[in-house]
């Protein structure tokens, strides 16, 4: 396994920019996962890690190595695509043996390899089959395994889930993840998809229009996020323009432009949050923070929306004009209706601050 390194990576496609200023070290090993919205540079910077396409500026490296300008196939690299590109009348066998056929090694050496790789995606009995008689799953086991059987030190995969229906999506994943972590092979992982994201990685690059936007691990992305941009892209949140009125060294006092006196603690805050007394800042309330009934933070309110998913209730309340976002977990009561006035709070420490 091996580390790869961007260092000032900017791809540019005319005047138009894929990415920019890209900085990122994956370390060996690591389950590293590109996130963001359609367009963003994902795809792009994988390309750049595979080598079709290099860098317009800025240098890629494997370990020590400047991998830059090197053709893919000189990459030890194994790629899954969303749309397997698999050949559809040859065997699961012929398909993973397709790259070590390419190398070049013996019969036995490839009958070994390949035996031993369609173990390891559990697809023992599916060995003559054709592609086109296996199922969605199936078939991305199959181009897992072609992946993984020529031991690449990296593994590039774009997508690979989203032509899965939800419930193979999720026995993928965690098969996926598995693998990785028996195998320890270095992933880079593509998706727009943040449960999938927060499910699998070690950590995780936010992205937003060809620019990082955030580096960390799961938590750190969803408990302590940078920016509005990550707070919002990442699970659901409350996000609250406030003005600072009062600040000591345990609290934060802020009004929001409805009128709601909000109570945080400076500790709970993004490196841009500027808590001085009159600044503009962002508050980031989570919809699980909100407990029902008197408490800290409290707040009346008129419910707007009722949605029942069996194991939680979301509510959409009215405060002061401002509509809050609330998920209680469902603990068999009566459900609100609309119309009906409730009291809530929210625990000091679920008030984080962010910058304008
Ligand atoms: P998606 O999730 O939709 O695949 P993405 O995050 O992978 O999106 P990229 O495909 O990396 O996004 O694209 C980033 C930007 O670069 C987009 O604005 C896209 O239009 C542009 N782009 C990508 N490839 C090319 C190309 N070959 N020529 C011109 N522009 C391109």
């Amino acid at each position: 396994m091996k580390g790869v390194t961007l260092e000032n990576i900017t791809k540019k496609f005319g005047k138009a920019h894929g990415v920019a200023d890209l900085n990122i070290a994956i370390q060996p090993g690591e389950f590293f996962t590109f996130l963001g919205p359609s367009g963003c540079g994902k795809t792009t910077t994988l390309r750049m890690i595979a080598g079709f396409y290099f860098p317009t500026e800025g240098d890629i490296y494997f370990d020590d190595r400047n991998v830059s300008t090197l053709q893919p196939n000189k990459r030890e690299i194994g790629m899954v695509f969303q749309n397997y590109a698999l050949f559809p009348h040859m065997t699961v066998d012929e398909n993973i043996a397709f790259g070590l056929q390419v190398r070049k090694l013996s019969k036995a050496t490839i009958k070994e390899k390949v035996d031993r790789t369609r173990s390891l995606v559990r697809l023992e009995q599916y060995g003559s089959r054709k592609i086109n008689e296996l199922s969605g799953g199936q078939q991305q086991r199959v181009a897992l395994a072609r992946a993984l059987v020529i031991e690449p030190d990296i593994l590039l995969l774009d997508e690979p889930l989203s032509n899965l229906d939800a419930k193979l999506r999720e026995e993928t994943r965690v098969e996926i993840k598995r693998l990785q972590s028996e195998l320890g092979v270095t992933t880079v992982y593509v998706t727009h998809d943040q449960t999938e994201a927060m499910a699998m990685s070690d950590r995780i690059m936010v992205m937003e229009n060809g620019y990082v936007k955030q580096i960390g691990t799961p938590q750190a992305i969803y408990n302590r996020p940078e920016n509005r941009f990550v707070a919002s892209f990442i699970g659901e949140t409350n996000l609250i323009k406030t003005t600072v009125r009062q600040v000591t060294r345990d609290e934060v006092e802020v009004e929001s432009e409805e009128g709601i006196r909000l109570v945080g603690m400076p500790a709970n805050a993004a490196a841009s949050a500027d808590l001085r007394q009159g600044s503009t800042v962002y508050l980031s309330i989570r919809p699980e923070a909100f407990g029902i009934g008197p408490g800290p933070n409290e707040m009346l309110g008129r419910v707007q929306f009722v949605e029942f998913t069996g194991v939680s209730i979301q509510y959409v309340i009215d405060v002061k004009g401002f509509h809050f976002t609330l998920m209680m977990i469902n603990d068999g009561n009566e459900l609100l209706a609309i119309g009906d006035m409730i009291v809530v709070h929210v625990p000091l420490r679920n008030v984080y601050f962010l910058g304008e």
